[in-house]
């Protein structure tokens, strides 16, 4: 089916068309400009963004794909997790889409579509796969028994999300907003092992052992180490000292990966998952990435991860879940819905 999707739960206003499995197009408009000097995005402006962008976003998708809002079978969009008014900008604009055209509307959640969109990537992605989604808000692995009907919680962080710990990371080191990419670049240039921060959840009375999992085996924790980076700041500035900003930031960075990756391969070793998608912003990581990758491949697991212009925020993701959600058979979700700021990873669509 050709399908519109539509997200709008943050700063990205995005517009995605695909065919079946085939990107057709992915538009996406950023408010992230807006939001710089307040160093972090700030709910109400990225609401009236949204209803900037909207128009001239759907415009230029129909456009790139070469499609008329008649042609579209179903129109998809995000109905949570996500900042409220944000949702809500995106939701009213796909139900006016749905009543004017006649067409299908199916309410999508976007953590799952940050999975679902790996099928732009490789095709139909297998059963029994594991999904680790590393974002802004969220940092989980998920058992996908079916991406239409089956979404498990395997394990996710207890506090801060890591694209969380690097933004506020980033912020302490006066790298500015937002912090991913800043760190990302910089740590190139940094040792990784100049300073060992801890690994949060990761003594044996949390994990425990196979036969006896601890209460957070597959769990993590950023906030331990993002205390631990202001610390080390701290005692710099009180010596009186450069900061040795690069190797900060790589050490940090490494923290974050290391224990990212290492409970993921072990939880998809212990589940006897062999196939992992990689999703989520934080996903766009070149080190997350690289680590996933080696580790993936030492023990054996199939490893997908999309491009990163499909990791990050957009509209495709969204047609890509709806296009799979359309193919399994499931009823549109009507007019009545309202969108879900906390809607949980384990309800696929509404
Ligand atoms: P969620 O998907 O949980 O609702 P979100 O949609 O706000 O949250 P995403 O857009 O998926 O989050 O990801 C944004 C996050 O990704 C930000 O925290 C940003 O700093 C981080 N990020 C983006 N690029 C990189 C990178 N190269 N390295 C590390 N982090 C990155
Ligand atoms: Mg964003
Ligand atoms: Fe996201």
């Amino acid at each position: 089916p050709l399908v519109l999707g539509i997200e709008s739960s943050c700063d990205e206003t995005g517009i995605g068309i695909v065919r079946g499995d085939k990107l057709l197009t992915n538009t996406v408009s950023s408010s992230m400009d807006e939001h710089v000097r307040f160093g972090g995005v700030i709910p109400e402006i990225a609401s009236r963004a949204h209803l900037d962008a909207f128009v001239p976003t759907l415009r230029q998708a129909l456009d790139e794909a070469g499609v008329r809002l008649d042609e579209i079978d179903a129109i998809a969009v995000t109905s949570g997790p996500g900042l409220a008014g944000a949702l809500m900008v995106g939701v009213c604009a796909a139900k006016a889409l749905a009543v004017a055209t006649g067409k299908p509307l199916y309410a999508i959640n976007h953590l799952v579509a940050h999975v679902g969109v790996g099928v732009l990537d490789g095709g139909k992605l297998p059963d029994n796969l594991g999904a680790l989604l590393v974002s802004g808000g969220h940092t989980e692995i998920l058992r996908v028994t079916s991406l239409t009907g089956d979404v498990q919680l395997l394990g996710s962080t207890i506090d801060d999300a890591a694209g969380e710990a690097y933004d506020k990371v980033a912020r302490i080191l006066g790298l500015g907003y937002p912090g991913g990419p800043a760190i990302d670049k910089l740590a190139r240039t940094g040792n990784p092992k100049a300073i060992r921060f801890p690994r949060g959840l990761t003594q044996p009375k949390y994990l425990g052992t196979a036969e006896e999992p601890g209460p957070h085996r597959y769990d993590w924790s950023f906030s331990g180490l993002k205390t631990a980076v202001a610390r080390c700041v701290e005692q710099y500035e009180a010596a009186g000292e450069e900061l040795p900003v690069a190797d900060i930031a790589a050490s940090f960075q490494e923290a974050v990966v290391d224990v990212i990756t290492a409970k993921a391969v072990l939880a998809c070793t212990e589940n006897g998952i062999t196939n992992l998608l990689l999703g989520g912003g934080v996903a766009a990581n070149s080190r997350l990435r690289e680590l996933t990758a080696q580790r993936c491949a030492a023990k054996g697991i199939t490893l997908r991860v999309p491009p990163i212009s499909l990791c990050t925020d957009n509209g495709a993701m969204v047609a890509a879940l709806g296009s799979q959600v359309v193919m399994s058979g499931a009823e549109p979700s009507g007019l009545k819905f309202a969108p879900d700021p906390s809607m949980p990873v384990t309800s696929i669509h509404l």
